[in-house]
């Protein structure tokens, strides 16, 4: 953290006088890692409404030292008031197209990396960078700049959005370079980005689709149905075969029906699926997001945003991968037919939809912006949640959950203006 302004950030504040004399001494409570240092790096956050795996604390404290969240203070810790606000964990988005103009399909190294920052201007401080449908060398060329940036720790590792989805249920994915889900193409995909594949969104019921599942399963990368045309029961015999997500659930597939229910039911209904959710006003009607959200419950719904470029950006004329895409009203649309090409939305806007159109508890908001998709992604040891040991990565809110402040690994990203 630039010590100049770390000084700047701290005389925003309104520390009540004599905090730093009651501050405790780290005496107790868990130890933090080695090699992180004491005294001024240390920071108190106290007395907002504090979202803890357990339940919201009124007036709570988290301690932040270094780049990581403590379990005690040193006497000297800069106490900072944030009453009357909420302090929550940073939000993790495991399916993002891009943002601020920048494509994570097309953009080059700087154009990624504005593309993720601008993502966590709203509070989103950990992502996986989606692709959509491209040509296979193209793809397996662009796994090897994504997986530089992945192995920096710039973004948390990729997700492939097609080809191998169904012609239709294709959404805004270019049509003729779609193709069956063959097991040695997906295993070139997952080879090209070096260990930093994290998902495959697949049309289980194509040929080599299950197949295909079972390859992604054993080689530790998560097989999400999507895009997808698959009965009732062709969708199960993928679960079974391994599959653990359900690729923005209820978009590109098939409705459920009385007498077909479609993988939407089989998705919905099986434990060890996670559902993603598109909570922008668009994607899906509030009763279909709640349904959803109280069938599975907050530990198997994922947020996501699945943004493209004009994220945080603004209206006009974009490409998603080979698709010409107009952005009206922060509704994205392909030009030619007219079928939603993604969204504009970004992590802090789903969730205070979340809470305020969609009426769901602030807790369970919580759970499906931070710690469902850590624990998909496996990194629930670093992130997802406010307890000691983990990353400095925590979100702070006003009273109606508009965006005040966002601290990634300890430096702020947006330093609030508190008071
Ligand atoms: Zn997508």
């Amino acid at each position: 953290m630039a010590p100049e302004r770390n000084r700047r950030s701290q005389s925003l504040y309104r520390a009540p006088s004599g905090a730093r004399g009651t501050a405790r001494q780290a005496t107790d409570g868990p130890q933090v890692s080695s090699g992180i240092s004491r005294g001024a790096r240390c920071k108190i956050f106290a007395g907002a409404k504090v979202v803890l795996p357990t339940g919201i604390v009124d007036g709570g404290r988290v301690i932040v030292d270094g780049a990581r969240i403590a379990g005690s203070a040193p006497a000297d810790a800069e106490v900072l008031d944030v009453s009357g606000h909420w302090l929550v964990p940073g939000f993790i988005d495991v399916h993002n197209h891009g943002g601020g103009g920048a494509s994570f399909t097309s953009g080059t190294v700087e154009e990624v990396l504005k593309g993720v920052h601008t993502h966590r201007l709203h509070g989103t401080t950990t992502v996986v960078a989606s692709t959509v449908t491209g040509d296979m060398d193209a793809l397996a060329q662009r796994a090897g700049l994504l997986s530089e940036l992945a192995e920096q720790g710039d973004i948390a590792g990729i997700h492939f959005e097609g080809p191998f989805i169904s012609p239709c249920r294709k959404g805004a994915h270019s049509e003729e370079l779609l193709r069956d889900p063959d097991p040695a193409e997906v295993r070139k995909l997952i080879d090209a980005a070096r260990g930093q594949a994290k998902m495959v969104t697949l049309a289980t019921e194509l040929p080599g689709g299950v197949d295909s599942v079972r390859l992604l399963a054993e080689h530790g990368v998560i097989a999400a149905i999507g895009h997808t045309d698959a009965t009732y029961e062709q969708t199960v015999e993928a679960i079974e075969a391994g599959a653990t997500v359900a690729t923005h659930l209820y978009n590109a597939m098939p409705t459920l029906g009385h007498r077909s229910p479609g993988p939407i039911a089989a998705l919905l209904e099986d434990e060890r699926i996670i559902v993603e959710l598109i909570d922008d006003g668009t994607h899906l009607h509030p009763a279909s997001l709640q349904l959803a959200f109280h069938h599975a419950g907050a530990d198997r719904v994922a947020f996501i945003t699945d943004a493209m470029d004009a994220a945080g950006f603004g209206d006009g004329r974009y490409m998603l991968g080979p698709m010409e895409v107009e952005v009206s009203e922060g509704v994205a649309r392909l030009v030619e037919g007219g079928s939603i090409a993604g969204s504009t939305l970004t992590l802090d806007r789903a969730f205070k939809r979340g809470v305020t159109v969609d009426r769901l508890p602030v807790e369970d908001v919580v759970t499906a912006v931070s710690a469902t998709p850590a624990r998909l992604l496996g990194l629930y040891d670093r992130v997802g949640s406010l307890e000691p040991g983990k990353d400095a990565d925590l979100v702070i809110l006003d009273a109606d959950f508009a965006l005040k402040g966002v601290m990634r690994r300890g430096e702020w990203v947006v330093e609030p203006q508190l008071g």
